[in-house]
């Protein structure tokens, strides 16, 4: 198929100071948790964008010296010529597609722990970052350090170069960048050149943007990331003012303005909380006051909107970090044709958490992201069939539905069985909950691909029984029926049943909400689950008009959600809900019409009147069909049934995303041999050089 014309104008070449991009489709920078210490990782993840036709794609932050030492987080490294080859590996990839290599050069000051070089971190003056806890201060910057600074800044452009570099980030953004510190008056108490008005608060920055394009600007392109807003009205940069006035001040001396809103949980907003194209209204006046190339992220993922942003004059380039990790070939399906076959962003913000846990990128809808050098997984392609093996997948949730995707793609006859009517599993009975319809993407995707494929049989309505399963005659069969939510309580805090929670009337479960059944007030949500759901159950309640209270052992609100981003938003909007909270507190008992707390600290209780109790605590295990074929497992061969596995959340609850991951594991791996080593590649250290 070829591209719909109404999108030509997405496939324009873009001047960028000396270079051209081929299309308006633009990698912005984004962590991925692989960094400096996974560089083939690393640099197969971004080749993947460039293969699916992003004409520019960035690294994330790159530390420019070891006083910008961002552990435990694991960024990109340019502290010396050493570091350079590591780097190559990503600038060749992306070379090997046509597309422009970026980097985005940091030195992070005060948001530098120095936890590993055990240097003393830098700050425009002598200050505490507030964004960490951490017992240590930063140093106010003298002009020597403030040399230094620009000198390392440049050394590190010019090793990018080598490096294959085409386009230099001078990097003032999400307030975790020296150039960023200096703009802000609650950061700067300076009264030298570089502090006070805004044009010496700006000064570092164009001094940082001229050094780079005099060090590199023959044959790089050097761009600016800059927050324009902070969204922290007076206290902060914003695009009404001082956001502007710096854009405007320093129009003309970048050859790109990447511009973004800040700070990263801004940046990155889940789509529980922002629409696509949210940071509209505060870019827009970027293209007004420079004619440099201009590009701004908002979770873009529909062309219609994409070419909206474009004709509307909002920007030059189409920016996108999440939408090219749930989908690296974006670009290339618009350019096909094939607007039906992306994987849309649902907002989720998984891929965050493997920044924030230090472990390599994952994503919900693209079970690929982070596995194309460990696995050698493509995300458009797959392996064809080895064998004439048939499969009977029970269960349509998120585990069912990619399985049956992957191994039908595969050229295997699949017949997949669904207990209800209604597909998509926990994804579908999930997105009816307040602000996560986005997540119906998940099911949406895949029964799209399903619907093309001759070789795979949905029937729905069938609850699947052991006796059947051997009757059925397929060779491999995979159980992904899911999981249920626990009413006794059982979770993290209580390892035994809570009193009146298996006895009392009205103790509901997260199943039972999302089945209908109305609660009374007043009502308790009871989360020992700190990830979303609690919040959300509890947002839905007092949304129909209950007196709902939050009761958490944890210290504050869906406590996991600090890595998706959300956490500060979502007990924002429980508080502006009037949703009660009691943190550290556990449910010791239930009567019917009252619990009993206790604080997780002191052991002390106090009662709060209850009519009845969500108990959202921990799931268990849809296993009773894994149970009832194990005792007929004597009868499997004469059935001609080679293998029954159980995948995703009947194995052992756990995300979405790690749903869909079994899904697409399985099918990609069933027919390897066993193996007692790790089934990935690893990246061991060099312990020959030094
Ligand atoms: P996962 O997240 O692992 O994909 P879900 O709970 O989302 O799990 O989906 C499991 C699906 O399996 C549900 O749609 C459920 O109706 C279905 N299911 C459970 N037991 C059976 C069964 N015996 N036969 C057919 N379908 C089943
Ligand atoms: Fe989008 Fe979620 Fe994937 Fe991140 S993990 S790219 S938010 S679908």
């Amino acid at each position: 198929m070829s591209r719909d014309s109404r999108f030509d104008i997405l496939f324009e070449p873009v001047k960028i100071g000396p270079l051209v991009a081929k299309n308006r489709f633009f990698q912005v920078p984004h962590c991925n948790g692989m960094g400096y210490a996974r560089p083939r990782a690393h640099a197969a993840m971004r080749g993947m964008k460039a293969e699916g036709g992003w004409a520019v794609v960035s690294t994330e932050e790159v530390e420019i010296h070891p006083s910008t030492d961002v552990s435990p987080y694991i960024e990109g490294r340019i502290w010396d010529d050493r570091d350079v080859p590591a780097l190559a590996l990503m600038t060749d990839a992306i070379h090997r597609h046509g597309a422009l290599a970026a980097i985005e050069l940091v030195h992070a000051g005060m948001s530098a722990s120095n936890h590993y070089s055990r240097e003393v971190p830098f700050a425009p003056s002598p200050i505490v970052n507030p964004a960490s806890y951490a017992p240590l201060q930063a140093r106010g910057m003298s002009k020597t350090d403030i040399r230094n600074y620009r000198r390392w800044h440049r050394d590190a452009a010019l090793r990018a170069r080598v490096a294959g570099f085409n386009i230099i980030y001078v990097y003032a953004g999400h307030s975790l960048s020296l150039a960023m510190h200096f703009l802000q008056t609650r950061h700067n108490h300076r009264s030298d050149e570089y502090g006070g008005s805004l044009i010496n608060r700006a000064r570092l920055l164009r001094e940082l943007i001229e050094d780079t394009k005099d060090a590199v600007g023959a044959d790089c392109a050097v761009a600016v990331r800059f927050a324009v807003d902070e969204l922290r009205g007076a206290d902060g940069i914003s695009a009404e003012s001082e956001g502007r006035e710096v854009v405007a001040m320093l129009a003309e001396l970048p050859d790109l303005w990447d511009v973004n809103v800040s700070d990263w949980s801004n940046d990155s907003k889940s789509s529980r909380f922002a629409a696509e194209g949210y940071q509209e209204e505060f870019v827009r006046f970027v293209k007004t006051v420079t004619t440099k190339p201009v590009v701004g992220v908002g979770r873009f993922t529909s062309p219609d909107t994409m070419v909206s942003q474009i004709r509307r004059g909002v920007l030059d380039f189409i920016g996108a970090a999440r939408p090219s990790i749930a989908d690296p070939f974006l670009p290339k399906k618009i350019e096909n044709g094939e607007v039906d076959d992306i994987r849309e962003c649902i907002g989720c913000n998984v891929c965050v958490t493997g920044d924030h846990t230090m472990t390599p990128i994952r994503c919900t809808q693209n079970p690929t992201m982070g596995e194309e050098w460990r696995k050698g997984w493509h995300p458009e392609t797959v392996p064809p069939r080895s064998g004439d093996d048939s499969f009977l997948i029970i269960g349509a949730g998120p585990s069912g539905l990619e399985c049956a995707r992957v191994l039908g793609r595969r050229g295997y006859t699949v017949h997949l069985a669904e207990a209800g009517e209604e597909l998509g599993g926990r994804v579908t009975r999930e997105s009816g909950l307040p602000g996560l319809a986005a997540w119906a993407r998940v099911r949406d995707y895949r029964l799209n691909q399903l619907k093309k494929m001759q070789n795979v049989e949905i029937l729905r309505g069938s609850r699947v029984s052991a006796a059947e399963i051997l009757e059925f005659g397929a060779t491999r069969v995979v159980l992904a029926t899911g999981s249920r939510w626990r009413r006794d309580g059982i979770g993290r805090a209580n390892s035994v049943p809570i009193p009146g929670f298996d006895t009392a009337h009205r103790v509901l479960t997260p199943d039972d909400l999302m089945d209908g059944p109305s609660s009374s007030g007043p009502v308790i949500v009871f989360d020992d689950d700190h990830y979303y759901i609690g919040a959300v159950l509890a947002e839905k309640l007092r949304l129909v008009g209950l007196d709902v209270t939050l009761v958490t052992p944890s210290d504050r609100v869906s406590a996991w959600t600090a890595n998706t981003l959300e956490q500060h938003a979502i007990q924002k909007r429980l508080l502006e809900l009037g949703v009660a909270i009691h943190t550290s507190r556990n449910i010791v008992e239930f009567n019917g019409s009252a619990v009993t707390l206790e604080c997780t600290y002191t052991g002390r209780h106090n009662t709060l009147p209850a009519a009845s109790i969500v108990t959202v605590t921990s799931r268990l295990p849809n296993d009773e069909l894994a149970l009832a074929v194990e005792t007929l497992s004597g009868e499997f061969a004469a059935a001609g049934i080679v293998s029954i596995t159980s995948i995703g959340d009947c194995l052992a609850p756990s995300t979405i995303a790690a749903a869909v991951y079994a899904g697409h594991r399985y099918a990609r791996e069933f027919d390897r041999p066993p193996s007692d080593e790790a089934a990935f590649h690893r990246e061991l250290t060099d312990i020959r050089t030094s």
